[in-house]
């Protein structure tokens, strides 16, 4: 976090009438919003991005369903629980779409604290490829035989997607192609999270590009796949730890005056 958001966080977070640690969780998701329109993932007011609250395992925060992404910040973020309803409920309204699928990720995943779904042009295209992700670049092997699937079932408005949501993603992956659809990441913070993200969207689009390109693909041996999906399991772990990245991302914020931290 920056120096200046770091110094403020407690006295923000009173005026707010919030917890420190609630604060910094919003302010981390409202960066991460402003992230995703700087970067050019967004889809108009459609698709979310979550955080679960550090004082309530059952409570997270989505942006309010009528913001767009460069609109959003930490004072503007709405509680739901993990039943998909709102805590308070006069605190606005919510994408229902987005309260039904991170409620049941949250819920079913105790050790992801950030989802992300989003409608990338390339997420998108990839998730509709019957193979899905390929292994033929660097930034796709660390998701090796690490995707998950959740096949089409029309706007997700019924709460009984609930449960084919979760036993696709299943206990340990961090992607899950929603077929036809677009993209979810969980992360067990909004940094790893995002991160993820960005390794993922970069291997979804050099794919499409190598396909477009008509030429024969090259992809390395199975063994050296998986060498690597490990190698950069470890690496994960270390950017988890000093959550270098993600202080490097706020700090592009701050230099484009973006409002996330109000
Ligand atoms: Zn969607």
């Amino acid at each position: 976090m920056p120096a200046g958001v770091a110094l403020d966080v407690y006295t923000r977070a009173r005026r707010n009438d919030v917890s420190a640690g609630e604060w910094k969780a919003r302010v981390d998701l409202a960066a991460c919003y402003q992230l995703f329109d700087r970067k050019g993932w967004t889809d108009g007011i459609n698709t979310h991005l979550s955080v679960r609250s550090p004082d309530n395992p059952n409570h997270f925060f989505l942006k309010p369903d009528h913001l767009l992404f460069h609109q959003v910040t930490a004072s503007s973020m709405i509680k739901i629980d993990l039943d998909g309803n709102l805590v308070d409920p006069d605190s606005g309204k919510v994408n229902p779409a987005g309260a039904i699928i991170h409620s049941a990720v949250l819920a079913a995943r105790s050790d992801s604290n950030c989802v992300l779904h989003h409608h990338t042009d390339a997420g998108i295209a990839v998730s509709s490829q019957e193979d899905g992700l390929l292994p033929m670049s660097q930034h796709a092997l660390q998701f090796y035989n690490r995707v998950s699937f959740h096949e089409y079932e029309g706007i997700a408005l019924d709460p009984s997607e609930r449960a084919s949501l979760q036993s696709d993603l299943g206990p340990t992956n961090n992607v899950m192609l929603l077929r036809n659809h677009g993209i979810l990441v969980v992360g067990s913070s909004v940094g790893m999270a995002f991160s993820i993200c960005d390794q993922f969207e970069t291997a979804c689009r050099s794919q499409i590009m190598a396909q477009q390109s008509g030429a024969r693909l090259h992809f390395p041996t199975p063994a050296v796949c998986e060498h690597t999906a490990q190698q950069f399991e470890r690496g994960s772990q270390q950017r988890r730890a000093d959550s270098t990245e993600w202080k490097a991302m706020l700090g592009w914020l701050d230099e484009l005056g973006a409002p996330y931290a109000q």
